[in-house]
């Protein structure tokens, strides 16, 4: 439906944001580390308008069935829907200035949950909207906490800055060199021979259940074992004391200490357009996050042991929370479609999955 046919009039401002695919960095964030991230060709588009009232209506292409949703302003109670997203934004933004209601449609082409943070996109185009159409006085970094705060304070999903960072700041060519801890940023142009390949497993997470919660409570432990303030602060050169920690903790904290430093190596190698090395360090984070983080799934894991074998193909691994979404490879550009279709169709015949890809 398009907006006119939902609300019988026209749509005065609109805001817009890219997915995100995390190339290296993950579980990091929360621990005050670097990530590495970048925008994906898959948006989401919001197209609203104010209204006189404190009225809120929203409908999204998500949902075609369910009539616009409505409620006011200052009556945001979580409901445990997708509307929920919007409830927190407007909620958070009443300390933004936030006054009037407005009616907005919501389209994307942004998976829902495979990892590919739908919701900070749903997050950043809303805001953008809104910043738009009651000249909300907020930069890009500024709508980015907000955005962060929605799913920390509203919907109840405990997680890091660098999902809203990335679509909010992040760009198709190059990756978003973040540190989590001071917010500050860099790019780093994607070596022009090489393309990223996102493919979503089939099998969707949850981020606000409790595995991600538990691995964030297990980060706490382990730094305030080691006496410090965070994950962040431990260096590569102190593995033996993280490796002297009770289990699960040592693998807990091995991963983001060695993530950590993958991180920077990566960095290095796309500067250097070392897509060899940046391709290990890629099957490397998948080791740590399937052995020491344990957040991948068998599904996911059989699609990386596969995709790396393929002609083209430097590197792959789980990106984003895990248990589920999708995988990231880097490969050669001039082979990287050829290569995306030969992973999908032979992953899909041997392992009856329905992985598609995303990405070229
Ligand atoms: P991810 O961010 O990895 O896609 P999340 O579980 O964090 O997964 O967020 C997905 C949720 O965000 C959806 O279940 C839905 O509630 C909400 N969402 C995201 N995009 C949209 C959209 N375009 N329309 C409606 N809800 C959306
Ligand atoms: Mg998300």
């Amino acid at each position: 439906m398009t907006f006119s046919e939902l609300y019988r009039r026209s749509p005065s401002a609109h805001g817009e944001a890219p997915g995100r695919v995390n190339l290296i960095g993950e579980h990091t964030d929360y621990n005050g580390g670097f990530v590495l991230p970048a925008a994906i060709p898959r948006r989401t588009i919001v197209d609203l308008a104010p209204r006189d009232d404190r009225l809120v209506r929203v409908w999204s292409a998500q949902f075609p069935d369910i009539d616009p949703i409505e409620y006011r302003l200052g009556d945001e109670r979580r409901r445990g829907a997708w509307v929920d997203y919007v409830q927190g934004l407007t909620w958070v933004l009443a300390a933004e200035g936030l006054r009037a209601g407005f009616d907005a449609r919501i389209e994307s082409t942004v998976p829902l949950g495979s990892g590919l943070s739908s919701s900070a996109a749903l997050e950043i185009a809303l805001g953008r909207a809104l910043r738009d159409a009651f000249q909300l006085q907020m930069d890009d970094v500024t709508l980015a906490v907000r955005g962060r705060r929605v799913e920390t304070d509203f919907v109840g999903a405990p997680i890091g800055i660098m999902d809203q960072m990335a679509c909010s700041l992040a760009d198709t060519t190059s990756a978003l060199f973040l540190d989590t801890r001071s917010l500050t940023y860099s790019r780093v142009p994607l070596p022009p021979a090489s393309a990223l390949i996102v493919i979503d497993s089939g099998v969707t997470h949850r981020h606000a259940g409790g595995e991600y919660a538990v691995r964030r409570e297990e980060c706490a432990r382990a730094a305030a074992l080691l006496h410090v303030k965070e994950l962040r602060d431990v260096s590569g050169e102190e593995l033996d004391r993280v490796n002297g920690l009770p289990e699960p903790l040592n693998r807990r904290a091995r991963h983001v200490v060695t993530e950590n430093a993958r991180v920077l190596e990566t960095v290095r190698a796309l500067e250097a357009c070392d897509l060899s090395t940046a391709g290990r360090l890629f099957l490397e984070s998948h080791a740590s996050m399937r052995d020491d983080f344990q957040v991948s799934i068998a599904p996911i894991d059989a699609l990386v042991e596969l995709a790396r074998h393929v002609e083209g193909v430097y590197g792959v691994r789980l990106t984003g929370g895990g248990f589920g979404g999708s995988v990231v490879a880097l490969a050669d550009r001039s082979k990287s479609a050829e290569a995306a279709r030969v992973i999908v169709e032979s992953h899909n015949l041997k392992s009856r999955a329905s992985a598609r890809v995303l990405v070229p």
